[in-house]
This record gives C-alpha cells, structure tokens and sequence, in this order.
C-alpha cells in the first residue's frame, strides 16, 4: 500500500484477502520455516548458519546484482563474510529510489517476486521494492514460531484496533498466524455513538491477543473508557511500528492486564529484533545481520550508540545489504534471563533526524529537546504541530494518573528551557486529538506551515 491516497474498505479487504489466501497456497512451506526456526530457537546458536547465509547472499549480490558486480574481486578475496560484507557500501532509502533497477536481480522472476511499497515518512516518499516468495514464507515463518513459542495457541482471536485504513468491523481468518480469528476496524468519521457501538463489539469478540502500533492501542484503550467497556480476556499485546516507550508499556499492560512483546521492524525487510519474555529485543539472527554504525558509517563496537543498519539474509530479488533504518540503538552481546544467546538490541527514543521546530523569535530548536521537557511528566502521548512559521501547537494527552497540576507544570519547565510562550509561539493543548501520517504512524512532529 502506497499510504500516498486514502484506500477504500473494499480495497483494503481485497488486499487482506490476497494476503490470507498466498498464506493458504504456501502453507506447507510456511509451517517447515516456522519448524526449522524454533528448532534454531531451540538450540540458541543460529551463527554458523547465519553466516553461510551472508556469504551465499553477497556471492549472489555480486554475481547478479547491477549495483554491486564491481565489488566482485573484493568479496571473493575477502577472509570471512564479515570482512566481504564491509566491502559493501551503506545505503538508504533515497538511493534505492533512484536506482531501484540497479539494486534487483537481474534476471527477476517475476513469478516468484512481489513488489511491495513502504508506507512513506514525513521527510520521504515511499520506497518501492522487490522481495522474493522465500522472504515472504521464512518472516511468516519465524512469526508462527514467536506465536508458538509465546504459547498463543491455535485459533486464537486477534484484535487489531483502531486501523487508520480500515472504516468498518473486519474479520478473517490467518493461516500463518495460527489460523488466528482476527478483527481489524477503524475509527474514520465515527460519531460517539458508533465509537461506543465498536467497544461493545470488541467485548463480545473476547480477543485473547491484541496486536497494533503502541499509538493505536492508547487510542483504543481511551476508546474502551469513554465507553465503559472492559476486556478481561485479553493475555498478550503485541506491538510494532513505533518506538514503544516504557511508560507507555506500564500503561498498556496496566489497563489491559496483560503482557506487551515489541517487535521492531522495517517492511522492507521485515521484523529485525522480536522481544523475548524477559523484554529484549533478540535479533532474528537466522534472518538479519544488524550493524551500528558512526556519523562516518564506521562500525560501532558493541554497546556503543549509533545508526542501526541491517542486512537481510532472505531475499535474493532485491537484496537489502548494509541498508540504513534512520534509527538510533546500540547492540549488546550480554546475557538475557530468556537464555537466548541472540545479541540484543536496544533501540533508543531518537531518530536520526527527528526534526527540527521554528519558534516565534525566530530560533530552531530541535524536536528532541521538547521530548526532553515531555519526558519529566506523565505524558501519555504528544504531538507538535508547526501551524504557521512562527507558531506551533503542543498537543498534549496525559497519563490517567496525573493530577489536576500537570499541564501547569509542564508550562513552566517549557518556559524554562525554551523561552516564554510569546518567544516560542508555543501553545500548550490538552487533547486526544492527533495528526497521523502514511501508515497510520503516530507523528511527534507534523508541518503545516
Ligand atoms: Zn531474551
């Protein structure tokens, strides 16, 4: 989905429809991945197939990819797969815009790829791509075995609420999530009425798991308040597509009562690091090979904060080498109490480039130093809205424990650290109320001027 125009609830349930039955036709495929990675799970030590992956996916890139065939000598010569894979340069997203055709495979079969869009950001257009049908069944795969190993059983009933694209009740039927029974609704242009009428419903739905961005679930959550309406069944909550912050973590798990497991990810490569029990984020090893990297794109040792930059080991129609997630994080090889000895990552609240905001007087401040101001408080979710070139909104929703003087005090350290709400052109809003972008995606920060 492009997330360029505003799809129709038809499409958008063709589309699912589509999903749900290339998931029927693979299957048997899907279920084998999902078997060879717990059995992978199983015996925590996935290196040694992980690095045959990298060698024969660079030996690939060379021998068949526009993009990369100068790098042949390099690679062959190169000492271990690690050492062929810093032949390779960094890229991003723009790069494989304009040169989208230089970076697949060539031959492409077409019978046995599919392209696929990302939903867009703020700062960029959505980036085309190509994977193959094998990437498609190993990510099916390795989220079948997370399901199982997490003891979700069988038909279980899903709920994905508050889907930006979706304007009615849905439901279907997931083969390669357990033949999950899933309900998926959106909260276009309802009336109170109808928002009341959609909480009642998902009581009766009864889902044991919820699954949505953190942004969506807060919404949903205020929407079963408003209502009333209490989900008692509930034991698991996924989340993705967002940076998951704590304290948004102890409310979600607080108000539903249930476990929350995060899973970051990109959809052009699909999930890199799938929380465990324990609340790490263990890198897919058997699928990703993760990178930090410095302001020079130098590899960062482990521990040390920088870029994330992934590779994926999976799909040979457009392979995704040294690819740049705009994430900052850092990769530690310690322990977990979970006993997997996949490396850990830990993903930090930042954007490489999170955006910048103009104040009245004039002065930039960069958004990360409001998030700074926000963080002191019981602040639920946030959003700042640069309304003209001088002036912004600050729209604020608070954490149902704070008290009747939060938004005060708020007002006073943005005073301190930024300036006056005349200097800034700041104003402070209490509301529910926010702007989302491509993909349904909580912004913190939307230009409007
Ligand atoms: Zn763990």
């Amino acid at each position: 989905m492009t997330g360029s125009r505003s799809w129709t609830d038809d499409e958008v349930k063709q589309s699912t429809l589509d999903h749900v039955h290339t998931q029927a036709l693979w299957f048997p495929r899907i279920q084998e991945a999902a078997k060879q990675y717990a059995t992978t799970l199983a015996a925590g030590d996935a290196s040694a197939w992980h690095e045959r992956r990298l060698a024969a996916l660079l030996d690939h890139a060379v021998a068949s990819v526009p993009a990369y065939r100068a790098l042949g000598q390099e690679v062959r010569v190169a000492a271990s797969p690690a050492q062929a894979l810093a032949c390779f340069p960094v890229v991003d997203r723009e790069i494989l815009v304009e040169q989208l055709v230089a970076h697949c495979s060539e031959p492409l079969d077409p019978t046995s790829a599919n392209i696929a869009y990302t939903s867009g950001t703020s700062t960029g257009s959505p980036l085309k791509f190509v994977v193959n049908h094998e990437h498609l069944i190993e990510t099916y795969g390795a989220a079948y075995a997370r399901r199982e190993q997490l003891g979700i059983e069988l038909h279980s009933r899903t709920l994905r609420p508050c889907q930006e694209i979706l304007q009615s009740w849905y439901e279907y039927t997931e083969p390669a999530h357990g033949f999950a029974h899933v309900a998926a609704f959106g909260l276009r242009n309802l009336s109170p009425d109808d928002r009341c009428e959609l909480a009642r419903r998902s009581a009766r739905f009864a889902p044991q798991t919820l699954a949505a961005l953190p942004s969506q679930l807060l919404e949903f959550a205020g929407l079963l308040e408003e209502s009333g309406v209490r989900l008692p069944q509930v034991r698991l909550i996924q989340t993705y597509g967002e940076f998951l912050d704590p304290r948004v973590r102890r409310r979600l798990e607080g108000y539903f009562s249930a476990a929350v497991v995060d899973a970051y990810g990109l959809r052009e490569v699909s999930t890199v690091a799938a929380q465990c029990t324990a609340g790490s984020h263990h890198v897919e090893v058997p699928r990703v090979r993760v990178e930090v990297v410095g302001p020079d794109d130098s590899p960062q040792p482990p521990g040390t904060s920088g870029e994330i930059v992934v590779t994926e080991l999976v799909n040979r129609a457009m392979p995704f080498i040294r690819y740049r997630t705009g994430d900052v994080g850092s990769v530690t090889t310690q322990e977990c109490p979970c006993g997997l000895d996949w490396p850990m990552l830990l993903i930090a609240d930042a954007r490489k480039d999170s955006g910048t905001l103009r104040l009245a007087n004039g002065h930039m401040v960069a958004l990360v130093n409001v998030v700074a101001v926000l963080r002191r408080f019981a602040v639920e979710r946030f959003q700042v809205v640069q309304r003209t070139p001088r002036s912004s909104e600050l729209r604020v929703w608070l954490m149902p424990d704070a008290d009747a003087g939060e938004l005060a005090r708020i007002q006073r350290d943005l005073k301190q650290e930024l300036g006056s709400p005349a200097d800034t052109g700041i104003e402070l809003v209490h509301t529910r109320d926010f702007l989302v972008g491509p993909g349904g995606k909580h912004r913190e920060l939307v230009n409007e001027s």
